[in-house]
């Protein structure tokens, strides 16, 4: 029997790197200047994940989409070497100051334009915003089943249903659901793989498509600051007290009662 090929997208986010980020106190902003950029922590385990597939079933088509500034292509290339098949960013300045909403807005409206998809991957979270919104709300716009925080997944030999493994709340919970859906992934999930001299090479040959907020069809009036229900009113540094104080006692119970009345002094429990 033929399978028939999957599609999956795979949505990426180019992040400063977290080891290069200061913090200007006086300001209470983060210093992203002249830091590198660098492919998102849990997208590199959603793509990953798309790569594995397609090892397994090669006929698997993997497209890595963004939304971000011209830069962005290195990333895509990146994304490229290291297996995908094509890529597509999505660049414009109107899209400035845009929060998850429009991010999702965008991502969605993209992914129409791309066509028919089975899996869509994102990763849980991106560093800097760290909402971990994008991914469900981009379910919600597509209309499609969503699991997330994915530790393991597998794909039924039907090539139409997938079964993972989740953790939600404490617990570990294997769930079926039926393709097309969108998973997030996080760095449990697997060990990305590196990129190869051939992947390198190989990267550009393959097609970067460059598209604008006019070319997927979403009106100028629903990006941006003006479009986006997220207002950020302050950024601060949050400060943290970290007195530590050892309570000695002769007996177990005396301790205990000690430390009740340590935290009922601080209002910790009444
Ligand atoms: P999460 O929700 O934590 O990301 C989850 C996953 O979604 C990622 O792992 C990735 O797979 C996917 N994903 C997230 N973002 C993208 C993307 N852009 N492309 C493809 N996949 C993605 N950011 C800017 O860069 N420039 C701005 O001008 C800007 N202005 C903002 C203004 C406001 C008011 C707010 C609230 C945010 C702004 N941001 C801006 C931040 C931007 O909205 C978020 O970085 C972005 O929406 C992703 O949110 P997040 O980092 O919390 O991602």
């Amino acid at each position: 029997m033929k399978l028939v090929p999957l599609r999956i997208i795979v949505c990426v986010k180019q992040v400063p790197d977290v080891d290069e980020i200061r913090i200007d106190k006086e300001n209470e902003t983060l210093v992203t200047e002249n830091v590198h950029k660098v492919l998102n922590s849990d997208d590199t385990n959603a793509l990953e994940e798309a790569l594995k597939i397609k090892d397994m079933y090669e006929d698997t088509q993997v497209t890595a989409v963004t939304m971000g500034p011209p830069e962005a292509k290195d990333m895509l290339l990146e994304c490229l070497a290291l297996g995908a098949d094509d890529a597509v960013l999505i660049t414009d300045n109107i899209l400035e100051d845009s929060d998850t909403l429009v991010t999702a807005e965008v991502l969605s409206a993209a992914i129409r334009k791309i066509g028919g998809y089975d899996l869509i991957l994102t990763g849980r979270q991106a560093t800097g915003g760290d909402t971990a919104q994008v991914g469900p709300q981009l379910a919600e716009k597509l209309q499609i089943s969503q699991l997330t925080v994915v530790l393991n997944l597998k794909i039924e030999n039907d090539m139409k249903t997938i079964i993972a493994m989740i953790e939600s709340e404490s617990k570990y919970k294997t769930v079926k659901l039926q393709m097309p859906c969108l998973l997030t992934a996080v760095k449990e999930l697997n060990e990305p793989r590196s990129m190869s001299l051939r992947g390198i090479l190989g990267a550009k040959k393959k097609e970067i498509k460059v598209w604008s907020v006019k070319d997927i069809g979403v009106s100028p009036d629903a990006v941006g600051s003006k479009a986006s229900p997220t207002k950020v009113v302050r950024t601060f540094v949050p400060l943290h007290n970290k007195n530590c104080k050892f309570i000695r006692a002769e007996t177990e119970t005396e301790a205990a009662q000690m430390l009740l009345k340590e935290v009922q002094g601080k209002y910790i429990i009444r």
